[in-house]
């Protein structure tokens, strides 16, 4: 299993983060969260469910869903969702970059220096900016020698349906 991440929240931290937003610290939630901070890829919904209920063999996708959202709102995860409509969760909390890859998807960490001087000459016009986002988009070193092919947002529109 995967260090724990060092810019997650620590667990003991987490009830107490939770409750200040009201939200109650459910042995579901620790155990979202618990494996979220082994994370450094920006795991699924579906994955980490995948993951916890080896151990809470009784739990739902949905209750992982819900976790995620109280995780989400209580500012112990963060939420990366692309056109492709997949969110992603990242255990980290503090303000960083990411790097994504065009054909699976895998979203990575950019460990680049905050530049908030970045914004500074966008023109904002009437809309005051307070935050940016960069993103860069590409193709993995495993995607671009297995040669797949792009994913496409045309591909992803029709949800269940093959290609
Ligand atoms: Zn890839
Ligand atoms: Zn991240």
């Amino acid at each position: 299993m995967a260090r724990r991440h060092p810019h997650a929240l620590p667990s003991a931290e987490l009830d107490d983060r939770l409750r200040s937003h009201g939200l109650r610290a459910t042995r579901q939630r620790r155990a979202v969260h618990a494996a979220l901070a082994r994370h450094h890829d920006h795991p699924t919904a579906e994955s980490l469910h995948r993951e916890v209920r080896r151990r809470m063999p009784g739990l739902s996708l949905a209750t992982v869903y819900k976790a995620l959202e109280a995780l989400v709102r209580a500012g112990a995860s963060g939420r990366i969702v692309h056109a492709d409509g997949v969110a992603r969760y990242d255990a980290r909390t503090d303000q960083h970059d990411h790097r994504r890859c065009l054909r699976c998807g895998r979203v990575e960490d950019l460990e680049l220096p905050h530049r908030p001087d970045r914004i500074a000459d966008i023109p904002g016009g009437t809309f005051s900016i307070t935050g940016y986002r960069l993103e860069l988009l590409g193709h993995c070193a495993r995607c671009a020698a297995a040669g797949r092919p792009t994913v496409t947002q045309h591909s992803f529109s029709r949800r269940g349906e093959t290609r």
